[in-house]
């Protein structure tokens, strides 16, 4: 069986002495295994990226850059092996896999503009022949834990910037689907990465606390669940490190009765059920306004839902695949049970779905669940799965009050032809990336990613410009030549400009 290891000093490493299997939820079965780093192993990656880093912090911006270009060119050109690998470990169906992938390619696009994300600040004159200006420094070594649901896009969301940023990595990823983020590591290396700028362990919480407590490692970003995500942030802070850490969500979608129903029904399908809803910017609530728009909602959905196809990853055919593992399986049927018992309608119903060829494997059905209310636990929580939410209301006003009142605030989104209302709710609502008539809305490479309230813990936002300030630390220097016109007596006030 494939061992899954490290990657240590830009070599492979395989320290087993614990192991994890990796499924294919798929079929259900077992087919690799992954090497769960000991503290030792993590602490032998710190010290590697820490060996690399004054040489690495010394290179040219431009330098470093090169290295991502090609770095990209290799990830175009290993796509079909990256999107198999994606799929036999996480399910995702091929052109979900690419549309992953491609979303990554542009976060290592940004990255390529190094040279000019880092010119800095400059102002001359600032006082008598005084000129001042800002730089951003590499902060040494940095460090990256992801999720399971973006074992490609999510990693490139960070290593990439961090780099060319100067700084050295070490990225955990999820030990439940890690080959294509080992595999993308590997790529940057060929693209002539050198040894321990780039280390990947693989590993679960020993090794994730290893990295929190080290004092070598100056900088955490996370993503993954809330509970962990706040567990993370306040570690981190606690030793003294700088850290972003991205959590859960729970994502609405505001239907108004003006809406072009064609229109949402179509994207709703994609955005609730696209990835079997293992994304954090899935739709998973609809607010419909009015008993009227929610009753041809509910009945359009209940039709187009027959259609949809779930099954293996290497058929384009289908639109979703499994969940990730048999435990989260049993988790949403949970919830979908939960909600029936405390009371929605269960308009399609995606328990005990078949899955001809895959039996054994880790699929729900679309599921969609009406006369959802806000005390249910189904709405509380992030289910994770396949399960679309409708909640019926009265107005715009009560819509947006139930989702500021919700924990999360990572994404949402309005169906509408009426701009004074989008524009109303883009300015009001308590929310991180918003929508409008657009289900999924995930910041572009060039704009940063980040929910708010216990979506995001932090001050920066993932990637883009954030990204940036995220990685380097800023340096103001305030610089005079002394001459003879300029000499200046002892001063004892605060200095300023006369
Ligand atoms: P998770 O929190 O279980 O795991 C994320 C990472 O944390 C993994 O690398 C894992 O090994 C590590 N980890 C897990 N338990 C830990 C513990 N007790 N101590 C230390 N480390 C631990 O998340 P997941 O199930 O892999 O991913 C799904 C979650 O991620 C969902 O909640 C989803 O909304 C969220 N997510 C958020 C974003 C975002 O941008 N906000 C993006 C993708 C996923």
């Amino acid at each position: 069986m494939t061992l899954i290891g490290h990657l240590i000093g830009g070599e492979r490493r395989n320290d087993a002495t614990r192991t994890q299997e990796v499924f294919n939820p798929a079929t259900g079965r077992a087919e690799k295994q992954v090497a769960l780093a000991a503290k030792s192993t993590v602490e032998e990656a710190i010290a590697a990226a820490q060996a690399a880093f004054p040489a690495w912090r010394d290179t040219p911006p431009i330098k470093r850059t090169r290295i991502m270009f090609r770095f990209k060119e290799l990830l175009e050109q290993n796509a079909e092996r990256i999107c198999q690998l994606i799929g036999e470990e996480h399910g995702k169906i091929v052109h979900d896999a690419a549309g992953e992938l491609q979303r990554g390619i542009e976060n290592v696009e940004y990255a390529c503009g190094a040279p000019q994300l880092l010119k800095g600040e400059h102002s001359r004159s600032v006082g008598p022949g005084i000129d001042s200006w800002s730089e951003f420094q590499p902060l040494g070594v940095v460090a990256g834990i992801t999720p399971f649901n973006f074992p490609v896009m999510v990693p490139l969301w960070m290593f990439p910037m961090a780099i060319v940023c100067g700084n050295c990595f070490v990225l955990k990823p999820s030990e439940r689907d890690p080959g294509a983020t080992l595999f993308i590591a590997e790529l940057l290396h060929e693209a002539g990465l050198p040894p321990g700028v780039l280390n990947l362990v693989n590993g679960d919480k020993e090794a994730v606390d290893t990295l929190l407590h080290d004092p070598r490692v100056q900088a955490v970003s996370f993503v993954g669940s809330t509970p962990i995500a706040e567990y993370i942030y306040a570690t981190a802070a606690a030793n003294g490190k700088r850290c972003q850490a991205l959590g859960g969500a729970k994502n609405h979608a505001i239907l108004m009765p003006d809406a072009d129903l064609d229109n949402a029904v179509n994207s709703l399908l994609g955005a609730a059920f696209g990835s079997s809803g293992e994304r954090c910017m899935a739709l998973s609530v609809v607010v419909a306004v009015g008993d009227a728009v929610a009753d041809a909602l509910v009945a359009r959905l209940r039709e187009a839902m027959r259609g949809l196809k779930l099954g293996i990853h290497h058929e384009r055919g289908n639109d979703f695949g499994p969940l990730i593992t048999r435990q989260h399986k049993d988790r949403v049927v949970g919830h979908i049970d939960s909600a029936e018992r405390q009371g929605a309608q269960v308009v399609v119903d995606g328990r005990g779905v078949r899955t001809p060829g895959c039996e054994e494997g880790f699929f729900v059905g679309a599921t969609l669940l009406d006369r959802v209310s806000p005390e249910m636990d189904s709405y509380r929580a992030e289910i994770f799965g396949p399960v679309l939410q409708v909640i019926r209301v009265s107005s715009l006003e009560e819509a947006m009050a139930l989702i500021d009142a919700h924990e999360y605030g990572n994404g949402t989104c309005i169906y509408t032809r009426d701009g004074e209302a989008a524009r109303y709710f883009s300015d009001r609502i308590q929310v991180g990336m918003v929508g409008i008539n657009v289900p999924l809305p995930v910041p572009v490479a060039y704009h940063s990613f980040g929910g708010w309230k216990r979506s995001l813990f932090g001050d920066l936002h993932a990637y883009g410009p954030d990204g940036v300030r995220f990685y380097t630390r800023r340096k103001t220097i305030t610089q005079r030549w002394p001459s003879a016109s300029l000499r200046e007596s002892a001063e004892f006030s605060m200095p300023t400009l006369k």
